[in-house]
């Protein structure tokens, strides 16, 4: 028998507020344990929820960019479980009435394009820590940090519409870009501001009945989610050809073999006894709110892709490359304001400013090189003041200096040399010196023309007009 993989997605996003969602405290990562805490957020018994405006404004956009409706009325409930994290014994979320649902995102996958429906999207504050160990200052146990405790999430529960670990990747992939783009979460995978539980069950093929899902709890990497997906596909699969039966549970992934093992069942799953937080009223959103916010809404990644092939003549990779982050796509259009060569500005950013932020671990945000700068040399190139291959240097030299690409230029005798005399002088002096190289190319080995050309330009330390040696050489060479 064959097998048909379905999977689902819920996605935990880390909301990018200065403050949590139903209290004052800051939400910055990395701070002493329990230090951004106070009655509210600590569980004390009597301490009222206050809702966080800001957390709201987000929702609504993360919902209108993923094309989902906005609920004019949504209510808040209590999630009911014991955990040490979690003081007050409930957690607040969002239940019958969320905040956003039945959107879609379309997916590129194998050259076509395939909707994958978001059943909802809803808010809900994250739980405190455990931390084992390494308590400080208490030597070895466990202690709770509860500075995360009511961190403001956004839950996006796709549908189970996903029938790959490639298909599942490409949507997660779409999604962290268009939060990261939105600018509502940081969506460091790391820091777990961005990670997924992925359901997942397999159906013979042809069967229009769902089989028995896994769920597979918090993976916080792009490459983990796939090898988590995929070891699960083939657990069930196996499990099946055996004779088994797949049962509902809880699974969790271990990265470092690659596997999945039960957590809990069924029978052990918690029954939540949902209901409305009496201490929180309706959530009532007007059309002009939803109107307003619509009207904030950055270009998103997708019509910005499509612009720059309209606009700018992009190729498809080119597009995609450059819309790969907000901050690149804007980089990108200021340089192409000031030096209207599109295809110039695009392959320096894909080339030299890429390789540049990945050495030195920097972000698009805070390139040195500013994009009116890098317009400016390549301003140069184009108008034959210095050749393509001294740019780099120049280019180095901004990287350090944040200078003006003309000033370094002069100040450093980088002009291109396109004085012909000057060029044939240099060429006269090297055939000379190798005469075995130029009758070997008139013996008819073309490929020592290269070796010509690399000792031009090395005696014209990199300055001479490359279209001019190339063609002087040949003629020279010739005879
Ligand atoms: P729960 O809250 O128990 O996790 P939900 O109804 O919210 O349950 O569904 C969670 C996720 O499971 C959704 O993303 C949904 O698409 C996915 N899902 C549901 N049924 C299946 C299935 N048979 N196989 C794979 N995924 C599924
Ligand atoms: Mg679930
Ligand atoms: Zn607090």
């Amino acid at each position: 028998m064959k097998f048909q993989p379905v999977i689902g997605l819920e996605v935990h996003v880390q909301l990018k507020t200065d403050s949590k969602i139903f209290c004052g405290c800051s939400t910055r990562f990395g701070a002493e344990p329990n230090s951004q805490t106070c009655p509210v957020c600590l569980g004390m018994p009597g301490a009222l929820p206050v809702l966080n405006k800001k957390v709201v404004e987000f929702a609504v956009k993360a919902g209108l960019a993923t094309n989902c409706s906005i609920s004019h009325h949504s209510i808040f409930a209590r999630k009911n479980y014991f955990y040490p994290d979690l003081p007050k014994g409930y957690q607040i979320s969002q239940f019958e009435d969320p905040i956003c649902r039945e959107g879609w995102l379309d997916i590129q996958i194998n050259g076509e394009e395939k909707r994958i429906g978001i059943t909802r999207i809803h808010m809900e504050e994250d739980a405190g820590k455990l931390v084992h160990n390494d308590v400080s200052g208490l030597g070895e146990g466990s202690g709770v940090d509860l500075n995360r405790a009511c961190t403001p999430l956004l839950e996006v529960v796709s549908e189970p519409d996903l029938r790959s670990s490639d298909e599942a990747v490409s949507y997660l992939k779409q999604l962290h870009q268009i939060v990261t783009w939105l600018n509502i979460c940081d969506g460091n995978m790391e820091e777990g501001s961005f990670r997924c539980d992925a359901n997942v069950s397999v159906m013979p093929i042809g069967s229009d009945t769902l089989g028995t899902r896994a769920e597979i709890k918090n993976v916080n990497s792009f490459r983990f989610v796939k090898q988590a997906i995929e070891y699960e596909i083939q657990r069930q699969i196996d499990l099946i050809e055996d004779g088994g039966t797949v049962v509902q549970e809880t699974r969790l992934f271990d990265p470092n073999s690659g596997t999945t093992r039960s957590m809990r069942g069924k029978e052990e799953a918690h029954d939540y006894r949902y209901f409305p937080d009496p201490d929180l009223v309706p959530l009532v959103i007007d059309d002009e709110w939803v109107e307003r916010a619509r009207g904030e809404l950055p270009e998103l990644p997708e019509h910005k892709r499509q612009r720059f092939i309209a606009e700018f003549g992009a190729s498809e990779y080119d597009a995609e490359v450059l819309t790969a982050s907000r901050g690149l796509s804007e980089y990108f259009e200021e340089a192409v304001a000031f030096h209207q060569n599109a295809k110039a500005v695009s392959n320096w950013i894909m080339g030299e400013v890429t390789r540049a932020l990945n050495d030195s671990g920097k972000e698009i945000d805070q390139c040195p090189v500013t994009p009116r700068l890098l317009g400016e040399l390549l301003k140069l190139i184009d108008g034959g003041t210095i050749s393509g291959k001294i740019a780099k240097t120049v280019f180095d030299e901004m990287w350090r200096s944040g200078r003006e690409p003309k000033d370094i230029v002069e100040e450093q005798g980088l002009v291109q040399v396109s004085d012909s005399g000057a060029i044939e002088a240099i060429i006269d002096g090297i055939m000379a010196a190798n005469q075995g190289q130029v009758e070997e190319y008139r013996g008819g080995k073309e490929k020592v023309f290269g070796f010509f050309v690399g000792q031009v330009m090395k005696a014209s330390k990199g300055k001479a007009n490359p279209a001019l040696v190339n063609e002087l050489l040949l003629n020279k060479l010739k005879g």
